[in-house]
């Protein structure tokens, strides 16, 4: 017994109602995992006071235990180049020439409210912890680079040279330090306070302050407050952030709230697409099979009026043939017995002469 189209949408949609509600269940579940630490830490970068001097990134390296890089931290030739983090590399620090001023801004992980790279990473290697620090656990990273795909800061990166243990790098907001209670290092060694650690709140008010007083230095924006639902890491400046690298259309939705929504659909689509399809699929065979049995049929009925057709036709043919032939036969006959009339006539002609003739030589 097929089903019918009507019946089988009918139950696909009582399913697909079911799993929306499962899935909006599930939203609510995901959310509830990423919905940050507001009275989090963080680190304010006053651009301003920047001087490109490098310090941070020494320190970065120092407290990570990091290969030393081949040019060392006082050679600021390194800034006529863009670079960015790598896999033995936390935090780097560029130079934009905006107008006729040099600015240098310094990048490492933003230590999101809301990370993309915890909501993509699927064996949650990531975890946003009370105190700011967006952490990795590479015990459970299987190396699937999700989350390097995932950061609208491009900041995870991959440690290739160690391809049988997977391993991502990116700073921690110096989390094991700052659990003992000290600076990051970073933040510890820059000479003039372009970086400032403290409670998030505090340094959203200190940086308002800032722009307040000094509303011809700084652009009234504070860069991080709400990009991505915000960012631990938080950035004041004169220059347009735009000109220096930094992205201004990510929008205030965070990752997760972004993604949760197509994310929440996986159920959806990989437990009912199989169902949807299995179910299209067979209602296309019914289809088929229908439309099969129907041309069969079709078929059949056409064969049969094309046999009584044809037999008409036959009959007709026939009879015409017959009565072609009767006629024929008739005209013949007709013919034949006209020749017969004639040549009898013709005879008794012929019989009346000679009789006449003979009477004639008689007489
Ligand atoms: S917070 Fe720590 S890991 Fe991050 S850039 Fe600063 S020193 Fe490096
Ligand atoms: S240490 Fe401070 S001033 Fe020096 S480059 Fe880093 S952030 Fe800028």
């Amino acid at each position: 017994m097929g089903i019918s189209r009507r019946k089988f949408l009918g139950w696909f949609g009582g399913l697909s109602a079911t799993a929306v509600s499962a899935a909006n269940n599930a939203i609510a579940g995901s959310n509830h995992h990423f919905k940050g630490h507001p009275d989090t830490m963080g680190v304010l970068h006053d651009i301003n006071r920047c001087i490109g001097c490098r310090k941070c990134e020494e320190a970065c390296n120092k407290v990570n235990e990091l290969p030393k890089p081949d040019q060392p931290f006082d050679d600021l030739s390194v800034l006529d180049q863009k670079r960015r983090t790598h896999a033995d590399v936390y935090t780097v620090v560029n130079q934009f020439k905006i107008g006729k001023d040099n600015v240098f801004v310094k990048k490492q992980c933003n230590h999101c409210m809301e990370p993309a790279c915890a909501s993509a990473c699927f064996v949650k290697a990531f975890k946003k912890m009370p105190n700011g620090s967006v952490v990795y656990d590479e015990s459970v990273c299987v190396g699937c680079r999700y989350c390097m795909i995932a950061c609208p800061f491009n900041i995870p990166a991959y440690d290739y040279d160690s391809a049988l243990s997977p391993k991502v790098t990116k700073c921690t907001l110096c989390f094991p330090r700052v659990e003992k209670g000290l600076l990051p290092g970073c933040v510890e060694a820059c000479p003039k306070e372009a970086l400032i650690y403290g409670n998030r709140n505090e340094l959203i008010k200190i940086a308002r302050e800032r722009i307040y007083k000094h509303p011809d230095q700084y652009i009234d924006h504070i860069y991080g407050e709400h990009e991505m639902g915000g960012t631990s890491w938080l950035y004041i400046s004169g220059k347009p952030f735009s000109e220096m690298g930094m992205r201004e259309d990510l929008g205030i939705k965070s990752a997760p709230e972004l993604t949760s929504g197509p994310l929440s659909a996986v159920p959806i689509v990989v437990g009912l697409w199989p169902v949807l399809l299995t179910g299209v699929y067979a209602i296309s065979k019914r289809k088929d099979k229908v439309a099969e049995e129907e041309k069969e049929e079709a078929v059949k009925a056409a064969e049969q009026i094309a046999d009584e057709e044809l037999k008409k036709q036959i009959a007709k043919l026939k009879l015409e043939a017959t009565k072609e032939k009767e006629a024929a036969i008739k005209k013949e006959v007709q013919k034949a017995l006209d020749e017969a009339a004639k040549e009898a006539e013709q005879k008794a002609k012929d019989k009346a002469a000679d009789a006449a003739n003979e009477e004639k030589e008689v007489e």
